[in-house]
Parts: C-alpha cells; structure tokens; sequence
C-alpha cells in the first residue's frame, strides 16, 4: 500500500473515532444532535462493496441468484450444457438444507447430514464458483448483479431466490407485529433457520393447542403442511403428549391428495388433528397467542404461522414482478412460459417458487416444488446452452412428484404427480395422478427420490 494512502486511512480511522466519541453511552456525556450525526464519515470498509468480485475473462459468465433446489441444479447442469461459460452461484447461506424431508427430520426420521450439503466443496468438485453472498440489488440494464462482497457483471442471469412472506397482507406496515410472529411462531417455508426453531418448539413442548394455518394458493408445496401436520401429531402419539392440533386451511378442501390425508386425519390422529377448511385469516396477534379467521377465533399454546407467500425479495429487487391489468403486482415474477426467461428481458431467467403464471386454465401455475425447480433448472441450462451455440432452444416442460410421509410407525407416505403438455392452441395443460392409499414403498421411495435429487445436485453417491 501507498505510504500517503496507509497514513490517511489510520487519519481518517482517528478522526472518526473522535468523532462518535461524545456519542457513547458515557454517565453525564452530551447526546449528539441527530444532524451532527448525519455528518459522522461511515468507515471505510462499511460503505457498500463496489469493488469487483471476479476479474472478466472471455467466456461467456452465467450469474444464478439463488443457490436452492433451482439454483444449484442449473449450476450443475450447465457444466454439461454450457461447457465453455463462466457459472457463479451466488447465495447467502454457507450450507444447503433440504425443505422436502424437513417434515420427517422435524421428528427424527430423516437425519440432519443426509439434508445437508456444502456448497463450496461441490461447486470446486465439479467446475462452478461459488460465493456465499447477499444479493443486494439487480440493475439488468447495466446487467450488473450488486452483492454484499462486490459487483458482478452478467452475459446471462437466472434468478432462483424461492419466497417471501407477504406478512402486509396481516399486518399492514406493523413491523413489530409482524417480526414477533416471524420469531415466535415461524412457519419455515422460506429460512433454512427456522427449521430450527419449529424443532425446538416441538421437542419442548409440554401439551395443549396447537395451531397451524395455511395460506391462499399460489403457495409452497402445497401438500406439505398436512404432512408436517401428520408428524407433529404422530410424534404427540408417540410421546404420549396431551395436545391438540387445529389446522386452519384457507381453501375449502385438502387438495392434493385429499382422500389419502383426510384417511390419516380420521384413521390415526382422530383425537389429535382437527382439520378447518375455509379459514380465511383476518386477524394475527403474536403477543396474547390468538388467531381470527372466517371459520372462527382461536387461542393457542404454540402455532405455526404461514403468512400468504410471494416470489422472494430478489424477484422485486430485479424488477421482475408482473403487474395485473389494473396495475397491482402479482407478486410472481413476469416470465414467457415456454421460455422461462422474463416477458421483457430474454437474458434473465426466472426458475423454481418465483415463479408467475404459465397458463391461463384453472390450475395456472406449476406447483411450488422442489422438484419442479429441479426440472425448470435442467430446462433453463439446455436453454441457455442452445443460445449460446447460436441454435434456437426447442420446447422442454417440467413434470412434477411428491412424496408426503403421514405415519412415522410404521413408516408410511402417500404421493401425488403431475405431468404438462401442450394443448392444440398451445396452452400449457396439467395433468394430476394422486396415490392416495398410504403404503411403507412410497415412504422408501421418498429418499430414493431425494437420494436422486441429491446425486444430480450435489454428487452424493446415487441410491441403489
Ligand atoms: C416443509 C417443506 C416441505 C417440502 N417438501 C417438498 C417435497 O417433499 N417435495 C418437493 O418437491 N418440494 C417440497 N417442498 C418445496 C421445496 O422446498 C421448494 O419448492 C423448493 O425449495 C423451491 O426451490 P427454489 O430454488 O425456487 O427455492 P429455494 O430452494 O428456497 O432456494 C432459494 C435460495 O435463494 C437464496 N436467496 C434468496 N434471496 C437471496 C439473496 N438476496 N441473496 C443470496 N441468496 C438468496 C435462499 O437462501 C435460498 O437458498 C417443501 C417445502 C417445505 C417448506
């Protein structure tokens, strides 16, 4: 470093400190009027990082936002089918954890390193930078993603950041209503955290009402809750807990696979589950521990509170939310069906939960799963494959299968899957088999799938 630069910076590092010291929380020291405080030079290294994250070399660079089900498996996929570009993941967690089996981990049928993968490793492994990293901002019209370590520039960007909690729809602008019910009663359908604090609540708790409410569609995996739901009951069975669980479902009906969990609600967890449809939630207080919604008002000792979901923050960040013909954000990112890529950007794909609509008949949007984001991550890496060798992509669609586990002795699951094609005025069409009779296969085959899933993601060895 320069002598006149080290000089100025220990200077400025000086001056500063002398600065905020009349601030400090000193018996008898003069508060600093707030305008004075406004004055106060931010330290160097605090301000935004705007140095470069990597250096330009030639080959075409592939930035994906999101290091999810979507995210790592487009990664992993473009080393086959962009074998000459640049592939950087940026993502703010250090390790990846698996949402699908969550359910089943929740009450120790699923262990924690078979849900744990680690990112750097495996991006070294198999030729993809990774960096753990905020994103902060997307300019597409400088084509410059801004994180929290530096800038990247892009030729081809995929956004895959999952959901939010739209908690305005509860609580309006009421920060403080909505943070306590994020941190007191966590639902764990967008933070890797919160799984966490669903597994503490359960393993302490000692007995009485608990209460879980599902959002309006479109939402995460919606078959999930009623799973969580049939674990959390089963372990108050096994453990012989005195409590109840009331599920407060917005729609008028379990769907998907209705029948299978109806049969387990009635046939295992008769005293336990009480299942609510119609449940719109009109009011949500964290503090006395009580729930209003359109099919009645409940009080509770522990819940788990979904607030309505919304493609993730990023998504709104990179401008990519789609507006209603009224004007009003949709809150799911704007994309060209059949080409996955934004409606009025075509160098910015949108892959997994974020997703907006992709047809105009009643199911309208492919179901938020991991294993769709999986698919749209194998077809967006072929996409982009094409164009880079200067050929026109051909029309891929997604499939979808999920495995829901409703009995932990003896181990039983039930499963539900949905194919697409193309109708003759070119809609996209959904079709939807349930396997509704609970058995131990489908339980098995619910880790062969992610014993898959895992073995393209991440390398692990693939299950026999
Ligand atoms: C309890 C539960 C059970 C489920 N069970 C199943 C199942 O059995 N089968 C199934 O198919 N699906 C299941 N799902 C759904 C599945 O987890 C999601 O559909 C899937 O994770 C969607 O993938 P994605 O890539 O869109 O989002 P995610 O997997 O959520 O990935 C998004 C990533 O982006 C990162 N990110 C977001 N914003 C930023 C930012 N600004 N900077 C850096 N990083 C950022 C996040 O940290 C995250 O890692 C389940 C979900 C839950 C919650």
């Amino acid at each position: 470093m320069h002598p006149n630069r080290r000089l100025f910076l220990a200077g400025s590092a000086a001056a500063a400190a002398t600065a905020v010291l009349p601030g400090c929380a000193t018996p008898g020291a003069a508060a600093v009027p707030a305008a004075d405080r406004a004055a106060v030079p931010q330290p160097f290294f605090v301000q935004q990082a705007r140095q470069k994250l990597l250096p330009r070399g030639k080959a075409p660079r592939i930035v994906i936002c999101g290091g999810g089900w979507g995210g790592v498996t487009v990664a992993q996929n473009l080393r086959k089918t962009a074998p000459q570009a640049e592939v950087v993941l940026l993502e703010r967690n250090p390790v990846f954890f698996s949402s699908p089996l969550s359910n089943l981990w929740l009450v120790d049928l699923a262990p924690t390193q078979f849900l744990t993968h680690d990112y750097l490793t495996v991006s070294e492994r198999h030729g993809w930078r990774f960096f753990q990293a905020e994103v902060t901002q997307v300019d597409r019209a400088r084509r410059l993603v801004h994180t929290s370590l530096g800038q990247l520039d892009y030729d081809w960007l995929i956004l895959a950041p999952g959901i939010r909690y739209h908690y305005e729809a509860w609580f309006g602008n009421d920060r403080a209503a909505a943070d306590a019910t994020r941190q007191r009663f966590p639902s764990a359908y967008a933070s890797n955290a919160e799984h966490w604090g669903i597994k503490r609540a359960l393993h302490e708790f000692k007995g009485g009402e608990w209460v879980m409410n599902l959002p309006p569609p479109p939402q995460r995996c919606p078959p999930s809750p009623y799973e969580r739901a049939c674990m959390i009951a089963w372990h108050f069975k096994k453990h012989g807990i005195k409590a109840r669980l009331t599920i407060l479902d917005h729609k008028p009906d379990i769907t998907p696979i209705g029948p299978g969990y109806h049969a387990a609600f009635r046939e295992l967890y008769k005293d336990i589950i009480t299942y609510v449809p119609n449940a719109h939630v009109q009011e949500v207080d964290p503090f006395n521990k009580r729930i209003r919604t359109s099919a009645g008002d409940m009080r509770f000792d522990h819940a788990v509170l979904m607030a309505p979901h919304q493609a993730g923050d990023l998504a709104w960040q990179a401008d990519a939310i789609g507006l209603t013909p009224q004007g009003q954000a949709t809150g799911w990112a704007d994309i060209d069906p059949l080409k996955l890529h934004l409606r009025h950007d075509d160098r910015c794909y949108v892959i997994g939960d974020a997703i907006g609509r992709v047809s105009n008949l009643p199911f309208g949007f492919y179901p938020k799963s991991a294993h769709v984001a999986n698919r749209l991550g194998r077809i967006v890496a072929y996409f982009i494959g094409e164009r880079i060798a200067g050929r026109t992509p051909g029309t891929r669609l997604p499939d979808n299968l999920c495995y829901m586990a409703v009995n932990g002795d003896p181990a039983e699951a039930i499963n539900v899957q949905f194919d697409y094609k193309l109708n003759d005025q070119g809609q996209i069409v959904q079709q939807q088999i349930d396997f509704n009779e609970r058995s131990a296969r489908l339980f098995k085959d619910d880790f062969l799938w992610a014993g898959h899933m895992f073995h393209e993601m991440f390398g692990t060895p693939k299950p026999a």
